[in-house]
Order: structure tokens, then C-alpha cells, then sequence
């Protein structure tokens, strides 16, 4: 059938019934790039929206210097593909960002998604149309299109957020949040910088800054535990080896909570000999990667006295690594333990406040108070720069949801539904809100990003499939079950350190409203991979229970 753009759908709907597409994917990311691709094999009409100019999602907004994941590059790529795997060299063990984007463009060219795929898209509004089960959006253009079904793939990070500080407009260098790094080089070279946070981003890009700057002052409201990625390139030799065990690799991130090949230490914590568990961490702390957090006693994560000796461990080791003991403990953590918030990995960010150039202002103590046209105000002194940077966080998970008037069954409005946080039946659907489906949406289990998303694509597209075999036109998630899938979720928040929290993860977000401290949003199934896997192939198998089908007269 032939593909009509966006666009040309205007003026069509009243003449034709069949809606202008049958999926539209929301977001040419990580996710959004593997679902077209499975929708385009079917040969289901289906477009890619993205508001973005180019594809790539987080790999094309984040360009901030040293971005790039913490995940093994290997276990990054997509699993889809045997040729795929076989082809592309990752550089390497944890692929800077540029690499991952070009390895994202790599996979669409190779399997001519780019043609599915319409960028300068913003969806502002959607709203399900009871009458003929579809879903009709519109553009901040004002285009509109019409499709049976929506999946979302947003992204988890991608609305970043300012902070609220008097002045902000009045700065007259540059300023910008890291997720909106100028994509023409800026120079920096010479210059008074300002980081404004301290969380996983600014602790990838101060060290990079601080080598370039003239003066780098960071201003930290609390510090953040990090540990060594100990990042590596990787040789021609190294990729034929890892290429040869790919199957066990991705068997092995399919096993493991948290979809690398990081697997919990399963001996208990107090049966360990505090020299043997010592030994542990020595080796942890130089391994690459997550291993520190992932490959450690699992009682760290429930288990505050054991959660306590761990963090003495890192604090010391920051102690040894920082040359001013002041500076030191103004880096170490005092309100939460090693692990209970996503663990930053860094390299040399401890070393980088032993620089002549480099400045660590405790932003706790001493908070800014403006933004003034040549710098900005603390509670004790003025500051000029060149350049700020804002490097304060996100609106996570239903952020990007809620910058969309998504309007469902008798006109009530998502952003409404989820006001005190996401519900949602596994992740996948809301009910009262037909024929959306959301890849890596909220509740579904935190792991390794493209792992989870290959698994919400290959349990979506299925159930499309299952769909068109027997003319459905709507689905919707049952009530009950959706509350059945909440009271599971918060039962997983119980035990675990980390529901205290002050973390994106829990919600937190002091530069919105809604979002302080206390008001935990859950936001993640924390039964890890494995579990979550099983349990949306357990409701596939089961007629997709808890979801209900109709065909429309
Ligand atoms: P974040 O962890 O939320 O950190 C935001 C930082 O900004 C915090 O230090 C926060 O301080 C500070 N902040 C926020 N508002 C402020 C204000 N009004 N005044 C002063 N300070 C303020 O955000 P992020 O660093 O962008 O990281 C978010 C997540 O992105 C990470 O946890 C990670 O999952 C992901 N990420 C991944 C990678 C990777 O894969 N390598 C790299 C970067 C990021 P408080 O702590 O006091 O609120």
C-alpha cells in the first residue's frame, strides 16, 4: 500500500476511513529505530515522528564533551541483527557519543529506515477518537494525521529542566543546558566556565572542561558517590573476540537484573570476612564499567549497615585521590549511600579538583542567589563567566509524556491520570487510554537501555500482529489490572535503600513543581530484567491478559 506523508493526510479523513497510517512511533531514538524497523519487515504502514532534525534521540541532543554510555559498548548494539554484529567496531569499551551516533545512522541507512522517518515533527496534541479507534495528532505546525495506533518512544531522559534562578535571561555569554550543547563547536579555550549540578552528566563533561577552560568553578548543591569507568579502546583482536560471544553476552544481560554482563555477588555480605570483602571492592574499583555497583553484595542495596561500610570503602578511596582533605569531604556524600541513586562512572573527576583551574563551590552552604549579566550571585560572592552550564538534570519519565496534550476515553487528559506519578498496566499501556503503546515508558524495569528496548519491541510488535490477524481496532488495558500492576510496582520499591532516594529515578526534581522531596513517584519496576520479561511473556501467552479487544461495527 502506498505511504502517505504527513501531511497530505489533511482534508483526506472524511473520504477515506482507513486512517493515515496504521502506527506512528513517536521518537527516532534507540527504541524508535528498532521498532520501525520490525514494523517495516511486517510491511505494517507505519512513520516515524521525531521532533529532533536527525535521528538518534538522547545520542542527538547529548554533545556535551565526554558524553558517552556507561554500558559496555557490546552489550549496547542491537542484539537483531547477526550481520549487524558482525559488521560494526565498537572503538571503544564504553563508545563516546559520537560513535554511538554514527552507529545509530549505521543501522538505519543499513536497513533504509531513514525513509520512514520524518524529523522537525513536535506531537503537541493527541486525542483518541472513540468513533473510529484512532488517534488523531497534531504538529506544532498545525499539520494533523491520523493513525490506529501510537507507540511512544521518548525516552526516559529527554526533557531537560532549568533551574528557576532570578536573571537567568539577563546572562550575556553563553549559556545552555548540557542536553542542548551548541552542535557547532564552541571554544572554550581560555575561558571562566560555570557547571552548574554534580550528577551523572557533570561528572563526565568537568573533567573535559576543566582541561580546556581558563577557570572552571562547579557549583555543587550535593555531591554524588562516582566510581572509575576505566574505559579502554578496543583492538581489531579484541572485537573478533568479542564478536565470537555475542550469544553468550546477550544471554548473559538477559539473566542478569540489570541487562549487562555485570551478575550480583550472591554470597551474603555478612558471611564474607571484611578482608575478603575488602579484596571485593579493590577489584571492583578497577574493573570497567558498573561492576562496582552491579557486581557487589546485594545487601548494599537493602541493607544500611552494609550499605555504610561500602560507602566508608569509596569515600576513602576519593580521599586518597583528592589532595585537599576540605575538598575531599565536600566530594564525599553525606545524605545518602553508594548506590541507592544511579551510580555516576567517571574518569579522573576526583583529579580534576586538584587543578589550579578548578574551583568547587558548595552550593549547599553558599546557594546562588541570581544570574547577573556578567556571571552569577551566591549567598556570600559574585562570580563572572563566559559561559554557564547547566548541567541540572531532567524531567524524567513522564516528562515528555506530559509535554503532550494526550487526551483518551471521555477526554481526560494523561498528564491528569499521572499528576502524582505514572500508572500503568506493565509499562506497556494506560488504561482509558486505547491503541498507545509505550516503549521503555514508565514502570518498566531500569536496565541497560537498548536491552530493555529490544525487549518492549519484541513483545509490542507481536501484539499488533495479533491484532491485525483478527481485525481489532482497539485495545485497551483493564482497569484492575493496571491497579494490580501499580500495587506490584510499589511492593518492589519495599526494602530497597533507594526508595529514599533523592533521585530522577524516585522523582525528585527540585526545578519542578510537584516533584519535591517525599512525593515518590514510582517510576520504575524494580523486579529487574528477568522478572519483567516474564512476566510480559507470561501475559502474551495468556491472550494478553488484563488487556481488553474489540472489533469496531
Ligand atoms: P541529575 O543526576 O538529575 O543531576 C542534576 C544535578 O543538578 C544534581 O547535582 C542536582 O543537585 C543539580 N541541580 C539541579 N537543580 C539545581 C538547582 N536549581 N541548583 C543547583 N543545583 C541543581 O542529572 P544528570 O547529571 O543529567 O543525570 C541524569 C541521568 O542521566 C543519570 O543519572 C544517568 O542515568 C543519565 N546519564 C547517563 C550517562 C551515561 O550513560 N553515561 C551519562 C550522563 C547521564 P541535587 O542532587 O542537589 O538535586
Amino acid at each position: 500500500m502506498a505511504k502517505k506523508t504527513l501531511g497530505i493526510a489533511e482534508g483526506c479523513q472524511q473520504t477515506n476511513p482507513q486512517p493515515d497510517w496504521e502506527v506512528v512511533v513517536i521518537g527516532a531514538g534507540v527504541a524508535g529505530i528498532y521498532q520501525i524497523k520490525r514494523l517495516k519487515d511486517l510491511g505494517i504502514r507505519a512513520t516515524v515522528l521525531d521532533a529532533n532534525g536527525d535521528l538518534g534521540g538522547t545520542w542527538y541532543n547529548n554533545r556535551y564533551p565526554g558524553a558517552r554510555f556507561d554500558s559496555e559498548s557490546f552489550t549496547y548494539g542491537y542484539s537483531f541483527s547477526a550481520e549487524l554484529l558482525d559488521e560494526w567496531h565498537w572503538t571503544e569499551q564504553f563508545s563516546p557519543q559520537p560513535e554511538t551516533l554514527r552507529y545509530l545512522n549505521y543501522v538505519a541507512d543499513k536497513f533504509s529506515l531513514r525513509e520512514h522517518m520524518q524529523f522537525g515533527c513536535r506531537v503537541d496534541s493527541m486525542v483518541f477518537d472513540e468513533e473510529t479507534d484512532t488517534w488523531k495528532l497534531r504538529l506544532d505546525d498545525n499539520r494533523e494525521l491520523t493513525t490506529r495506533f501510537v507507540v511512544t518512544a521518548l525516552g526516559v531522559l529527554s526533557i531537560p529542566t532549568l533551574p528557576r534562578f532570578e536573571g537567568m535571561d539577563s546572562f550575556s555569554g553563553a549559556s545552555f543546558h548540557s542536553f542542548d550543547w551548541p552542535h557547532e563547536p564552541i571554544d572554550l579555550a581560555g575561558k571562566r566556565v560555570a557547571v552548574i549540578g554534580t550528577g551523572a552528566t557533570a561528572i563526565q563533561l568537568i573533567p573535559e572542561v576543566a582541561k580546556v577552560a581558563g577557570r572552571l568553578t562547579v557549583f555543587q548543591r550535593r555531591p554524588n558517590w562516582a566510581a572509575p569507568l576505566n574505559n579502554a579502546p578496543i583492538s581489531e583482536t579484541e572485537m573478533t573476540a568479542i564478536r565470537g560471544r555475542y550469544d553468550e553476552i546477550f544471554a548473559t544481560c538477559e539473566r542478569t537484573p540489570g541487562g549487562f554482563e555485570h551478575e550480583p555477588d550472591r554470597r551474603h555480605f555478612y558471611e564474607v570476612s571484611p578482608e575478603d570483602r575488602r579484596r571485593l571492592w579493590d577489584r571492583l574499583y578497577d574493573e570497567p564499567g558498573f561492576g562496582i555497583w552491579l557486581r557487589n553484595f546485594v545487601e548494599i542495596f537493602v541493607d544500611e549497615q552494609a550499605n555504610a561500610e561500602f560507602s566508608d570503602y569509596i569515600a576513602g578511596r576519593i580521599r586518597e585521590r583528592v589532595n585537599n582533605p576540605d575538598i575531599a569531604e565536600k566530594l564525599i556524600p553525606k545524605d545518602h549511600g553508594f548506590g541507592i541513586q544511579r551510580v555516576p562512572l567517571e574518569t579522573n573527576y576526583f583529579e580534576t579538583y586538584n587543578r589550579d583551574n578548578v574551583e568547587l563551590v558548595d552550593s549547599e552552604q553558599t546557594p546562588i542567589v541570581r544570574v547577573t549579566p556578567t556571571g552569577l550571585e551566591t549567598t556570600d560572592r559574585s562570580f563572572e563567566f563566559d559561559v554557564i552550564v547547566y548541567s541540572t538534570g531532567f524531567d524524567s519519565f513522564t516528562g515528555a509524556f506530559d509535554r503532550i496534550d494526550i487526551t483518551g476515553i471521555g477526554g481526560r487528559q494523561l498528564r491528569d491520570k499521572w499528576a502524582d506519578g505514572p500508572v500503568t498496566y506493565l509499562g506497556t499501556m494506560v488504561h482509558g487510554f486505547p491503541n498507545l503503546l509505550m516503549l521503555a515508558g514508565p514502570q518498566t524495569a531500569a536496565t541497560n537501555f537498548p536491552r530493555g528496548a529490544e525487549l518492549a519491541v519484541n513483545w509490542v510488535t507481536p501484539l499488533l500482529q495479533y491484532m491485525q490477524e483478527r481485525g481489532y481496532s482497539r485495545f485497551d488495558a483493564e482497569e484492575s489490572a493496571e491497579a494490580t500492576w501499580l500495587e506490584h510496582v510499589k511492593e518492589m520499591y519495599k526494602g530497597l535503600l533507594l526508595r529514599k532516594a533523592k533521585s530522577w529515578i524516585t522523582g525528585y526534581n527540585s526545578n519542578i513543581d510537584g516533584h519535591e522531596y517525599g512525593k515518590t513517584r514510582y517510576n520504575i519496576y524494580n523486579g529487574g530484567g528477568p522478572k519483567y520479561a516474564e512476566r510480559l511473556k507470561q501475559v502474551a501467552s495468556n491472550d494478553y491478559q488484563g488487556i481488553r479487544f474489540r472489533t469496531r461495527l
